[in-house]
């Protein structure tokens, strides 16, 4: 039980929180299961921390947080027919006459949108359903949410924000030609979106909403009229839903909608029942985690057999080398199939995957396609998969190591490395060069223009337009796009170098810190680990990496070039007023706006962070405070006003 929380809540905190999911929904939906039957069977042995108690994510830094007046609940799922006869025997023990809504369950994430007097004031993410983030100013720029409502109402509504799939393809074509990391899924697009900090990004991506419920107190009498007066009032309502009190009519609107769920125009995983009557909704209540009167069906992930005609071995940035599967086309989850992963060689091993063999391939996240499993039945005796012992692009030695489940080339000049290298370089994130995206450095490094990091700074527009495709214009663009990058503050460039372990946050961190990446070259490891919340592993890896005779050389090889190898963001004094200090700013504000005196208390060197508790050293509160003042008091943490914050 403690493995499986430890996994699940890993998994959720992948997904919530880092938009990043690392297994597929049925996977994590297994495994919560098997947890819930040992929570059933062992209630005594029930984890404090299990995600059967929690509701949804965690809630990131950058953005406000907001205490949602109405909370947010999860949904009790179903995966079977049987599940929805229990739910609906439970219903009916209690309620004879009871009728159902069934509405398609849309697979973004939710938001909670609170308008006073008819105008949006707060938009926001569920969170962990008490406290979700303000997002305000992301939703205003989703088209169909209106910022002002005919009538004056003050009211908060709910509804699911999605990236419509042919926005999300898009995006990832746009993401694939400019190097960047492509997103799994259009759910995790959309969470991606909605967390920008930059507002015009979220204009730019075409996000949608569908709206299903009233939080706040309302006279409707059922969830359709909830649905008709949401639709009146201008919100996005979704149109395909049926009001039955018969599960066998629900179950063929399920079928129904899965054969018809690859044409939509946005993702769904499966079909929510809810009891219509919003009075028998109240009777029935809530779990700490879900309501009592709905279930959400989810429809099980689509599995195909096919044949494994050969296996190509990718070498990506790092050396790890990745076994992709070639297969006879198969149809899966509305496209074709002829690659999927094979995640690695002890994946391999494990699953004993063959040449020749019929497997069974799925969508992990629904969109990453991956060999499952060996169809045994199916096979006559094979060889064992060969492994590769030499790398595919350079002939050196592969290595296993222990601890590790991938192969591993060793060698640094190594050319698919060096090109993986090169395509992290230019990424959005690293140094951003617009323009240099994989198929453009696949071009540079077949004609021998580039072959390292430094040679894209001497490239000339007369190299570029030697380059297939390219004209005076297009070279010139690029030749500017790469002088550009030479000013970036040097956190890019560090993040850029692809150093293990260390990140666009760490780099940002350590070049605040050292201020110049020649002295954080020399710097030693205590003095890099001493940094809040960076720790001895990343300091080693800085330590191995320049270490090498060949970082010094790129390092003075690019100040040659005139990169910039200076941090040129703000930095704060260690001697600044409130220097480390964790502060929470709450209550009206009169001559700053929020946003103004996070900044100024930023500068002053301060943490500011959005609720208060024992690591809390100052609330700055304005006018009408409520509970986080009184919390304040009650844990005797200094308060201060506006005047005080603007005289310091
Ligand atoms: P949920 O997705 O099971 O259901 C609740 C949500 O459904 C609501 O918050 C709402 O946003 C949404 N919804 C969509 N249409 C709706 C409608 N018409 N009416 C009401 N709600 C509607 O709940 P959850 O707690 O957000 O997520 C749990 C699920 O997330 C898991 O079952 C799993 O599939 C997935 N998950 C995956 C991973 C992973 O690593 N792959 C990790 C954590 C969670």
């Amino acid at each position: 039980m403690k493995e499986l929380v430890a996994l699940l809540n890993q998994y959720a905190k992948e997904y919530y929180t880092e938009d990043n999911p690392t297994v597929s929904d049925s996977d994590y939906d297994k495994l919560y299961r098997e947890l819930v039957e040992l929570e059933t069977a062992h209630p005594d042995l029930v984890q404090a921390d299990s995600p059967t108690h929690r509701v949804g994510g965690l809630i990131l830094e950058g953005f406000e947080k907001y205490e949602h007046e109405y909370p947010l609940y999860s949904l009790q799922d179903a995966f079977s027919r049987e599940e929805l006869d229990t739910f609906d025997q439970r219903i009916k023990a209690e309620f004879p006459q009871a009728s159902y809504m069934a509405e398609l369950k849309i697979d973004g994430l939710s938001v909670s949108l609170t308008y006073v007097d008819g105008r949006l004031q707060v938009g926001a993410t569920r969170g962990d359903g008490s406290i979700g983030e303000n997002i305000t100013e992301n939703l205003k720029r989703v088209q169909d949410i209106p910022l002002q409502l005919d009538k004056p109402l003050t009211i908060t509504v709910r509804g699911e924000c999605y990236l419509p799939r042919k926005e999300f393809e898009r995006l990832n074509n746009e993401r694939q030609e400019s190097g960047q990391t492509e997103f799994a899924n259009p759910r995790n697009a959309a969470a991606g979106t909605l967390r920008q900090l930059d507002t015009s990004v979220v204009a730019e991506r075409k996000l949608a909403t569908f709206l299903y419920q009233e939080a706040s107190p309302t006279e409707r009498a059922t969830q359709d009229e909830v649905l008709k007066e949401v639709a009146d009032l201008g919100f996005s309502v979704n149109p395909r839903r049926l009001i039955t009190s018969s599960m066998d009519a629900i179950w063929d609107f399920i079928q129904e909608v899965g054969r018809d769920r690859d044409h939509l125009a946005y993702d769904i995983d499966g079909v929510v029942i809810k009891v219509n009557s919003l009075a028998m909704q109240e009777e029935l209540g809530f779990t700490v985690k879900a309501p009592r009167w709905a279930v959400a069906y989810k429809f099980p992930a689509e599995e195909k057999e096919a044949e494994l005609l050969s296996v190509d071995w990718q070498v990506g940035r790092t050396g790890v080398v990745t076994p992709t599967a070639n297969l006879s086309p198969v149809q899966l989850a509305g496209t074709t199939v002829s690659r999927a992963t094979l995640h690695n060689v002890d994946y391999i091993a494990e699953k004993d995957i063959r040449i020749g063999d019929t497997v069974l391939v799925y969508k992990a996240g629904d969109i990453i396609p991956a060999v499952l499993s060996v169809v045994e039945s199916k096979r006559d005796s094979q060889e064992v998969m060969p492994i590769p012992e030499t790398c595919p692009s350079c002939g050196g030695d592969l290595l296993h190591y222990e601890d590790e489940v991938a192969l591993r080339c060793i060698n640094a000049s190594c050319p698919a490395q060096l090109k993986e290298r090169l395509i992290h370089f230019a990424s959005r994130d690293a140094m951003n060069i617009t323009g240099l995206g994989p198929s453009v450095v696949e071009k540079l490094f077949t004609s021998d223009l580039v072959s390292d990091i430094p040679a894209i700074f001497q490239l000339t527009i007369a190299d570029l337009v030697t380059l297939e495709g390219f004209q005076e214009k297009s070279a010139t663009k690029l030749y500017e796009a790469i002088q550009a990058a030479k000013q970036n503050s040097a956190e890019k460039l560090l993040f850029g170098l692809g150093i293990r372990h260390v990140g666009a946050k760490a780099s940002k961190q350590l070049m605040e810190a050292f201020e110049n990446l020649q002295a954080l070259s020399q710097a030693d490891e205590e003095a890099i680990a001493a940094i809040d919340g960076l720790g001895l592993v990343i300091a080693k890896s800085l330590r191995d990496y320049f270490a090498t005779e060949n970082a010094r050389l790129l390092l003075s090889e690019l100040e040659q070039d005139g990169v910039n190898l200076s941090y040129l963001g703000k930095k704060v004094s260690a001697d600044a007023a409130l220097s480390g200090q964790i502060v929470v700013l709450t209550g009206k504000l009169e001559h700053l706006k929020r946003s103004e005196a996070k900044a100024k208390l930023e500068e002053l060197g301060a943490k500011v962070t959005g609720s208060v508790s024992k690591k809390t050293n100052l609330v700055v509160a304005g006018s009408d405070a409520g509970s986080k003042l009184a919390k304040a008091q009650e844990l005797g943490i200094p308060v201060v006003d506006e005047e005080w914050l603007l005289t310091l």
